[in-house]
């Protein structure tokens, strides 16, 4: 046989984090929490399997939870989805990727990737039968520290053959955010072309310096014409649960669940239960933004005491770090090296580029994870203040 996907190995998070093992190093690749979601929560999902929660739900999630996420969305950005067809609970983010790539990607479609992006989006584009175009970020300068987005790049990019542009933001892994003048260009985008945004939200509720997550679903004109997908994964410390879920205006919705019911049918019944009760409450969403900021804050100070030079981070729960003070090797070879001689497991940037040995996808740049307890960051710094 032909493979469908001949470029694809195993991914770089999964690879990183087994060395990271194998090494015995601390691992600040992979993004996951080393610490328990709230013990509220957990006591929740027992609640439900005692209480009979063990078997199927319905399709598309279960009412208490679609409604849940429905007035959430509501309250935070504005706009209504109607949680009966307009909400579908998914098995992580990933698989609302996929299933939204799968349902409107046609063979022949051209779509829009954003470059350095999360490494599902290539494939499931090419398992559909599309051609990922790539429009690169800006890399950082001295005068604007951030990777930024050229909106007119994404724009000039747009042929009669695209179907989607897919973004995210808080974007992994360079950490930037959306601004409402994002928001602006993306509305004038979609009036100008009709394109359908698929929109990567998982870090929605990790955002920093007081800024204000630009969901797409804050503009009606954009919504009618997005996919917007979160995951509780990052929102409750679950990245293991795998739960999240898409909103969308009811006919994509319907296009998007005729795949999801084929590729899991539904979703594990007793996080759902245990969900739909634990998101009543704002404060523990409303405060993960302030959590997370005291470990980047920990993080940057400690990188700023030693070779590594720490990026601005807006967003998500990871920071770039430059290591050109330290080291001439290529990122993969130099997130091997510290990983194995020096105990801290990292990802290079350079896995999320199209060509990743490509001397334009190295820029001398490490993602570290601060998902993590105050004292592994703290043994993490110790290790990387001798490299
Ligand atoms: N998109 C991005 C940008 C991510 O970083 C991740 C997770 N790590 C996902 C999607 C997948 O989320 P989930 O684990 O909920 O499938
Ligand atoms: N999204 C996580 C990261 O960026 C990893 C998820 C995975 O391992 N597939 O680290």
């Amino acid at each position: 046989f032909q493979s469908k996907l001949p470029g694809v190995g195993t991914t770089i998070f999964t690879i990183m984090s087994q060395l990271a093992t194998e090494h015995k190093a601390i691992n600040l690749g992979q993004g996951f929490p080393d610490f328990n979601p709230a013990a509220a929560l957990l006591s929740e999902v027992n609640r439900a399997m005692q209480e009979g929660h063990n078997q199927y739900p319905p399709m598309a999630g279960i009412p208490a939870l679609r409604q849940g996420i429905s007035a959430k969305t509501q309250a935070l950005y504005g706009h209504y989805y109607d949680p009966d067809t307009e909400v579908t609970v998914t098995s992580g983010a990933s698989e609302a990727l996929m299933a939204s790539i799968l349902a409107f990607v046609k063979p022949g479609d051209e779509v829009l990737v954003i470059e350095p992006f999360y490494d599902l989006y290539i494939p499931a584009i090419q398992l559909a039968g599309g051609t990922p175009v790539i429009v690169a970020m800006l890399p950082p300068t001295e005068q604007t520290p951030l990777y930024r987005v050229d909106w007119q790049h994404v724009r000039d990019a747009i042929t009669p053959a695209t179907s989607m542009l897919i973004i995210n933001f808080p974007h992994n892994p360079t950490g930037i955010n959306l601004q409402e003048s994002d928001l602006d260009w993306l509305e004038r985008i979609v009036d100008e072309t009709g394109i359908m945004l698929l929109s990567d939200e998982v870090y929605e509720h990790i955002i920093f310096d007081g800024q204000q997550h630009q969901s797409l679903a804050r503009r009606e004109s954009i919504a009618a014409n997005a996919i917007v997908i979160s995951s509780f994964g990052k929102t409750y410390h679950t990245t293991g649960w795998k739960v999240g879920y898409c909103c969308a205006p009811k006919h994509i919705s319907a296009e998007m669940r005729k795949v999801h019911q084929f590729m899991v049918f539904t979703v594990s019944s007793p996080m759902q239960v245990a969900l739909a009760h634990y998101m009543k409450d704002p404060k523990p969403y409303m405060e993960l933004s302030d959590f997370y900021q005291e470990k980047r804050d920990r993080l940057a100070r400690g990188l700023a005491k030693t070779r590594f030079v720490p990026m601005p981070s807006q967003g998500t729960f990871f920071l770039l770090a430059d290591y050109s003070a330290i080291s001439d090797l290529p990122e993969a070879e130099f997130a091997r090296w510290l990983t194995t001689t020096h105990g801290v497991g990292v990802i290079p940037i350079s896995a999320f580029y199209r060509q990743p040995d490509a001397k334009e996808s190295n820029h001398q740049l490490v993602r570290f994870c601060f998902a993590k307890q105050d004292h592994t960051l703290d043994a993490a710094l110790a290790k990387l203040a001798i490299v």
